[in-house]
């Protein structure tokens, strides 16, 4: 069984993702950290992320990369969203994402093009959203906690900035697959929102 998690950054879906991989007893890839190994490694370069081809040479990155804590941070977020507009760099990560999804007894991916180019097949798709106010008073939690100095403000304008670049480009935008079903969790905290998650998945497989 394939489970297809998409949604914006910060709207809950890793967390979701995890605790339905956890749920189900299946195999979990984040495949944010993917294209954040690829904007952390064109920055290790000196590369541009916004020319192809500096992007395409990063999608070699070592695996160890993706042991990197940096992956975590804001800045590499905002590398990963511009080099993910590469229709190139798309490709070159698609066969990893693709067999992850296809093992046998199946999968859970969390990202953004999981239901609609990776894995349209899934048996259940979830698209999770939440406001971007929602979303940034979780993330500026989170950044507090980890000791990191940024405003309220701040997190609100560069989820704005990375929702337009996702929702608008060209190659596998961010978007709902038809068939997803829709969870906005503005208003629910963990457990209710991973129970919704668990509740939408066992009725998409009666
Ligand atoms: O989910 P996360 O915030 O880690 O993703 C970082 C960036 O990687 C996103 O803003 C998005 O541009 C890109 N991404 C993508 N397709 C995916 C996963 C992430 O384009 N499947």
């Amino acid at each position: 069984m394939i489970i297809a998690v998409d949604g914006p950054t910060a709207s809950g879906k890793g967390t979701i993702a995890k605790a339905l991989a956890a749920h189900f007893g299946l195999p979990h890839l984040d495949t944010g950290l993917l294209y954040r190994a690829v904007g952390r490694q064109v920055f290790l370069s000196d590369g541009d992320p916004d020319k192809p081809e500096d992007a395409l040479a990063a999608t070699s990155f070592p695996d160890a990369l993706l042991d990197d804590p940096h992956l975590r941070d804001e800045e590499t977020g905002g590398l990963a969203s511009r080099v993910s507009v590469h229709p190139a760099v798309r490709q070159a990560l698609y066969e990893r994402q693709r067999s992850f999804a296809m093992q046998e007894g199946g999968a859970v991916l969390d990202g953004r093009d999981i239901g609609t180019v990776i894995a349209p097949e899934a048996a259940a798709k979830l698209f999770v959203t939440a406001s971007v106010e929602a979303r940034a008073q979780r993330r500026f939690l989170e950044m507090r906690e980890r000791g990191v100095h940024v405003t309220l403000l701040e997190i609100q304008d560069d989820l704005r900035r990375r929702d337009a670049r996702d929702r608008s480009r060209a190659v596998a935008p961010l978007v709902p697959a038809s068939d997803a079903m829709v969870i906005d969790t503005s208003a629910l905290d963990r457990e209710e929102a991973i129970a919704a998650a668990i509740d939408a998945v066992k009725s998409r497989l009666e």
